[in-house]
């Protein structure tokens, strides 16, 4: 078994954007490239909903995918639109996964995003 500081390491310092959050998505942890990414220290967010980093601009029915698909325990992946704490808008490619416990209950969700803004 890998020691648990090596992956906490490897969380912390993925490539990749990540949070965990509690069942209504209220932000228990972010990793470096989530504040490289949003702009937001984890001081700054970790306690706040991720619907901090809403744009006004996306569809509802992309959110209630999202959650339709989480609550179902099945991974949601999608592109929604994000601010950056700047305010700049940016594209982003997120992925949402349920965290099971031993008895298949949902604990925790995960997200993932990479901005893809340059991409589109
Ligand atoms: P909400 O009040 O969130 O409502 C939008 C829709 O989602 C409604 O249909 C509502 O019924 C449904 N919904 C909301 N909460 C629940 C719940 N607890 N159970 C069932 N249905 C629910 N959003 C982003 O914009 N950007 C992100 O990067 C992002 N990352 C996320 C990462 C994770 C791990 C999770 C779990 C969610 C993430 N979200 C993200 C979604 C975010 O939580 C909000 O749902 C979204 O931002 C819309 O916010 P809102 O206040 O406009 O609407």
């Amino acid at each position: 078994d890998l020691p648990s500081s090596l992956m906490r390491a490897t969380v912390d310092q993925a490539p990749v954007a990540i949070s965990i959050t509690d069942l209504k998505a209220n932000i228990l942890y972010v990793n470096a490239a989530f504040s490289e990414i949003t702009g937001y220290a984890p001081q700054e967010c970790i306690g706040r909903n991720e619907s901090m980093l809403s744009d006004r601009r996306t569809p509802p029915e992309v959110y209630q995918e999202l959650w339709g698909c989480i609550t179902r325990q099945q991974p949601w992946r999608g592109r929604l639109l994000n601010r950056h704490r700047d305010g700049r808008r940016y594209l982003a490619d997120l992925t949402v996964a349920p965290m099971l416990n031993e008895a298949g209950e949902t604990t925790h969700f995960i997200g993932m995003h990479r901005d893809v803004t340059e991409e589109y």
